[in-house]
């Protein structure tokens, strides 16, 4: 029987600091050339060895090779001038330096999928790859080119389906697109954002998710945050769009956060990676918050479809932290698996006292179905 509860993390952890500086986002690699192929492919190791360790069930490369999570692979693209910077104002909340869109937008070779067959042959367990959405690619850049947000999605939403296809060929199990912007522009999201998710799944047989966050625990989220009143109702702007959706799963932050768990009635129906970890703080949880946490969601979300998860990547946060955050989540999700299995088990006991011809029936059922 498939395992209840599976869990997994957003996706960035901490990369080692003989690789990047600690602790900070767009930080500069410390190594070059051969060293740094070389050094990205250990850190991955250990960012695995790290999540096996702490019992996460699924598993990702924790984002060791790339340097952030959107530009990395906006790097890889041609028509993207990254001699060319601008700055603007991403996320409609703080400015940052940005490359210049300056022709057509294309991929002339795979971005990412060398290294998820990496991460396929070293581990069993299924993998999870997140690539950056349609509209927060064209949230991180600046366009001359094609002068229109939509216009400008739709073409990397063709190229990220290139690009998923091939992580699927790969062996990767789930493919996540991270879409923070889904958060902050409400009316592009309905009028073409979730069809270019669309366009950008088009095809695949695996699971595939998009993850919508609060953002990593740095300032200029943490103050926008202090701006959203006591409840934080963004989702509601999205959900009715995203459960019409193809896309399979959504990944939120659902921890420490102002979001009124009952929105997830509005998805209801759709697996949800349900952010049980707050990665803004460098508290530790504790097994029982986060099967508090969990346990609200499963008001609204079936527990087969319950992936508890953290609320967004930890790249920002010490090693240390980190992995005592995985070692929480691990164990919050235990426990209400536990919690789940005993009250499964108490409710077939009954059924079986009360209805004993029903169960035997079923039962027959299944052994001539398997003979
Ligand atoms: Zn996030």
């Amino acid at each position: 029987m498939k395992k209840l509860l599976p869990t997994s993390t957003a996706g960035s952890l901490p990369k080692p600091s003989w690789l990047a500086e600690p602790e900070r986002l767009w930080s500069p690699w410390k190594l070059q050339g051969e060293e740094l192929v070389d050094g990205k492919r250990d850190a991955l190791r250990v960012a695995l060895q790290e999540q096996e360790a702490a019992g996460i069930d699924i598993v990702s490369d924790g984002e060791q090779t790339r340097q952030h999570f959107v530009t990395t692979f906006i790097e890889h693209l041609e028509g993207v001038d990254f001699e060319r910077r601008e700055t603007v104002r991403i996320r409609d909340r703080y400015e940052a330096s940005v490359p210049t869109v300056v022709g057509p937008v294309s991929r002339p070779r795979p971005v990412f999928v060398e290294d998820a067959r990496f991460l396929r042959q070293q581990t069993d367990q299924a993998i999870k790859w997140a690539l950056p959405g349609p509209m927060t690619m064209v949230d991180t850049l600046s366009d001359a080119h094609y002068k229109s947000r939509q216009a400008l999605a739709w073409e990397f939403a063709g190229i990220l389906n290139q690009e998923a296809r091939e992580l699927e060929q790969a062996g990767v199990d789930i493919i996540q697109f991270d879409e923070p912007a889904f958060n902050v522009f409400f009316d592009e999201v309905n009028e073409w954002g979730v069809a270019c998710l669309e366009r950008a799944i088009e095809g695949l047989t695996c699971e595939t998710v998009v993850h919508i966050c609060y953002g990593y625990g740095i300032k200029a989220n943490t103050d926008w945050k202090a701006t959203l009143g006591s409840e934080w109702r963004q989702y509601e702007e999205v959900f009715p769009k995203l459960r019409q959706s193809k896309i399979g799963m959504i990944s939120l932050e659902c921890h420490n956060s102002q979001v009124p768990m009952e929105l997830l009635e509005l998805i209801r129906g759709k697996k949800v990676m349900v952010g049980a970890i707050d990665v803004a703080t460098e508290t530790i949880e504790t097994p029982e918050q986060v099967a508090a946490t969990l346990r609200e969601a499963l008001k609204y979300v079936e527990a087969d479809k319950l992936y508890p998860c953290t609320n967004c990547g930890m790249a920002p946060l010490s090693r240390e932290v980190a992995r005592a955050k995985l070692d929480a989540l691990t164990a919050g999700a235990d426990l209400l698996r536990e919690e789940l299995t005993a009250a499964r088990g108490a409710r077939s006991e009954k059924e079986l006292e009360q209805h004993p011809q029903a169960c035997d029936k079923q039962y027959k059922g299944k052994n001539l179905l398997q003979s």
